[in-house]
């Protein structure tokens, strides 16, 4: 290595390319005036890039001559701090992902775009040296300036260097033209300076007016577990039956944060972020409270990341991609529903937040809370190994009461739209105690099945291996893997019959079946397609919690975090496709969904009810659950993964490939096997497969997968890099496209 000053530049940009790009200084700087962390845009082939550096050096294994030149500087000081680096570093090696694409993920779209890093400013003023010694009566032909000066002059020496924003000068009556008067005369500056406007949608101001519950035995002595340790790393499961008040206990954590003038990170599934959960925090601190939800505008992102960053926001909630937000100053993180499927990115960079927020918490130092009704067996398992810390709320807080669960066997049974006599009875009798009930069905749209009386025929989408969905209103079919559109033939395609039949219950047919048996009461609908706007699932909520008899009816977004004091009665439609998902996790999933749709019911004072219909009524998932519930049924769920050598008990990682020509993702794949079996298979992994996705077809996309699994991480993931290096190094038939997914969600 030549000793002397760093020449080159070290960038990285967005791109699948695993390594950095040494750049030159522009003209007239050097290579160390461009600061690590700072953004730079960069010529790239033919186009202009936004990048970071990351570092310098005296050497480039490529010959300065072919070396191009920064473009342009961006930041002066760092917007990527060490934190958010490290941070991407370990993100890159875990989820085998190109460092620099890592790196921007982070960042709010507004950065990566090359954007400055102050969402909002304004124009402030301030008088100058040569207006600080103006004689008194040298404007006084111009009394609105003199006023003004004299305005400046008295904000001036209160405090030296203050800065007036223009919104503070009209509001004493002073106007922008007198200040530009002044300016000219070189009596006042100008500047551009970042502010947060009041009406801000991603910085509330807390004003706390919520008197807090006394806290029972079991929260007091989870909240002593969590506060006991907030200098130091640890993570706690908090584990609580639905409406047993963890929200509380977290609350009574983060108070014991602020106090410490530190700030807490609340992690939120997807659809938990609604203006109820808001508005618990918002009523209960005063402090400057960031939030992240997909509503936002890129700048509103950008507003509360900087608040975030510059310990302006006390508390920052946010859904998954919040897990990346810098913090000044953390001291706590808390990660609701942990078990919820939302925080696993299932595209480009795949990675678990509830992991990074447990590795950021391990790198600052500072407790995470993993809090549940169904904890994950990932999770649980973690505890059961004294990993992590447990704690357990068992009774409902307040009055509230568990309710009575009854497998309703359905088999032989007269149903009407789905629906049997008992469960329409109990709808009735709990509309008329003046309560409300809510139908679970696990399909949104009209009916899942469009299909010929007479010959059999389905309509079936053309780009997936997947049938359509009916839907009224607009009426057309849909296919729900990759939106396709199209109208509803009036007669069979095959064989012209117009005795077409709609099959089976979604939402939308509950929701018209009920309100024709009930035409008294209101139905409200909670799917993705009846939440679509900014505000709306907000409204659906607010309508719920006016507590009048009311059916509600809707998918999994109905049975997550909410708490609706007058519901009193749940009726799951059909369980049996849960029973038969053939996914690993399949029983998981549908145990821990049927535990937190019946968590719904009765949250407040009476005993609720929920009512389970099903043709497997001796399935032993069901059997298990409703006599033990979800704790009873961990243990079998443990032993069966552990039988069959899967996570937790062992690591997978998932490579997937698809293209437009039919076998050409599946001879590749097993091209990869055939080349590495005997190496993988001698490091102590496995290779499973490849195996064609079990929906083959999908958005016109041919789909195969394979599957690697270790007893050991570190095996698993000294194997994934060894595939990586061929997977980037071979000859790919042309339009095919591969992934990495490190601790799958789905494997089918
Ligand atoms: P979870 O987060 O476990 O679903 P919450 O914290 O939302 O539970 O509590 C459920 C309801 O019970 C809320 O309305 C909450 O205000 C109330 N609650 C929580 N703790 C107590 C308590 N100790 N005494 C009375 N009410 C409580
Ligand atoms: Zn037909
Ligand atoms: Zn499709």
């Amino acid at each position: 290595m030549s000793a002397g000053p760093s020449k080159f530049v070290q960038v990285v940009i967005a791109s699948p390319v695993r390594q950095h790009f040494d750049y030159l200084p522009a003209e007239g700087l050097n290579a160390m005036d461009y600061r690590v962390g700072t953004r730079v845009e960069v010529p790239f082939g033919r186009r202009n890039m936004i990048g970071i550096v990351i570092g310098h050096s005296q050497d480039s294994s490529i010959p300065a001559d072919k070396l191009k030149a920064i473009r342009q500087q961006l930041d002066t000081v760092a917007i990527v701090n060490e934190d958010l680096l490290a941070l991407a570093e370990w993100m890159s090696s875990y989820y085998h992902h190109p460092f620099g694409d890592t790196l921007l993920s982070l960042l709010p779209n507004q950065l990566r775009k090359g954007g400055s890093i102050n969402a909002y400013t304004q124009c402030c003023w301030k008088i100058s040296h040569h207006g600080l010694g103006l004689p008194d009566n040298a404007l006084s032909r111009a009394p609105k300036q003199a006023a003004l000066l004299s305005f400046l002059r008295t904000a001036e020496l209160a405090t030296a260097n203050t800065l007036t924003t223009e919104t503070a000068l009209k509001h004493a009556g002073h106007s922008r033209a007198s200040a530009l008067e002044l300016a000219k005369k070189d009596l006042v500056t100008a500047s551009e300076q970042a502010y947060y406007p009041s009406d801000c949608q991603s910085l509330l101001t807390g004003q706390a007016q919520d008197q807090p519950p006394t806290l029972n035995n079991e929260q007091i002595a989870a909240g002593t577990l969590i506060s006991d340790r907030l200098d130091s790393f640890d993570t706690v499961l908090l584990e609580g039956i639905t409406g047993s008040g963890k929200t509380e206990v977290y609350l009574r954590a983060i108070e014991k944060v602020l106090a410490n003038d530190q700030q807490v990170l609340v992690l939120v599934p997807e659809i938990g972020l609604t203006p109820q959960t808001i508005n618990r925090f918002v009523n209960r601190f005063d402090v400057p409270i960031a939030i992240f939800h997909s509503g936002l505008t890129d700048r509103e992102r950008l507003a509360a990341w900087t608040a975030a960053k510059d310990g302006v926001a006390g508390i920052i909630i946010g859904t998954r991609s919040a897990v990346f937000t810098p913090m000044a100053n953390a001291g706590l993180i808390i990660i609701d529903e942990e078990h919820d499927g939302s925080y696993k990115q299932q595209d480009s960079l795949r990675y678990s937040a509830r992991d990074i927020a447990i590795i950021r918490a391990r790198t600052k130092n500072i407790p995470v809370v993993l809090g549940s009704a169904t904890p994950s067996l990932e999770t649980l398992f973690n505890v059961q190994t004294k990993k992590y810390l447990h704690a357990t709320l068992k009774e409902r807080a307040g009055s509230a009461s568990p309710p009575s669960i009854e497998i309703l066997d359905i088999r032989c049974k007269e149903l009407h739209e789905g629906l049997s006599d008992n469960a329409i009875a109990a709808i009735s009798e709990t509309l008329s105690n003046g309560q409300q009930a809510m139908v679970f069905v696990n399909r949104r749209g009209f009916a899942p099945l469009l299909m010929c009386h007479d010959c059999g025929w389905h309509a079936q989408c053309d780009h997936c291996d997947a049938r359509l969905t009916l839907h009224n209103r607009p009426r057309e079919l849909r296919c729900h893997h990759c939106d396709h559109r199209t109208h509803v033939p009036s007669s069979c395609v095959r064989c012209q019959s117009t005795r077409l039949l709609n099959v089976g219950q979604g939402t939308q047919r509950s929701a018209d079946a009920l309100s024709a048996l009930f035409p008294q009461f209101p139905v409200i609908r909670i799917d993705r397609d009846t939440t679509q706007g900014k505000q709306a699932m907000g409204e659906q909520v607010d309508l719920i919690n006016r507590g009048e008899p009311a059916i509600l009816v809707g998918t999994q977004m109905l049975a997550k975090g909410h708490h609706f004091p007058a519901l009193n009665l749940v009726i799951v439609l059909d369980i049996d496709q849960g029973l038969y998902n053939p996914d690993f996790r399949g029983p998981e999933k549908t145990v821990q969904l049927l535990t937190q749709v019946a968590g719904r019911a009765g949250r407040t004072g009476h005993a609720g009810k929920v009512l389970i219909q099903t043709h497997l009524p001796e399935h032993p998932l069901l059997q298990i659950w409703q006599t033990e519930s979800y704790q009873g049924i961990v243990e079998a769920m443990l032993n069966e993964r552990s039988l069959r050598s899967l996570p937790p008990y062992a690591h997978i990682a998932l490579i997937r490939a698809d293209s437009h020509k039919p076998e050409h993702a599946m001879q590749f794949l097993n091209s990869l096997a055939m080349q590495q079996t005997n190496r993988v298979n001698q490091n102590g992994c496995q290779l499973i497969g490849p195996l064609a996705a079990v929906m083959e077809k999908r958005a016109g996309r041919h789909r195969a997968q394979l599957m690697i699994k270790s007893e050991h991480r570190k095996s698993l993931h000294g194997e994934v890099k060894q595939l990586i290096h061929w997977l980037d190094q071979s000859k790919k038939p042309s339009g095919l496209r591969w992934s990495i997914d490190i601790d799958p969600q789905d494997v089918i």
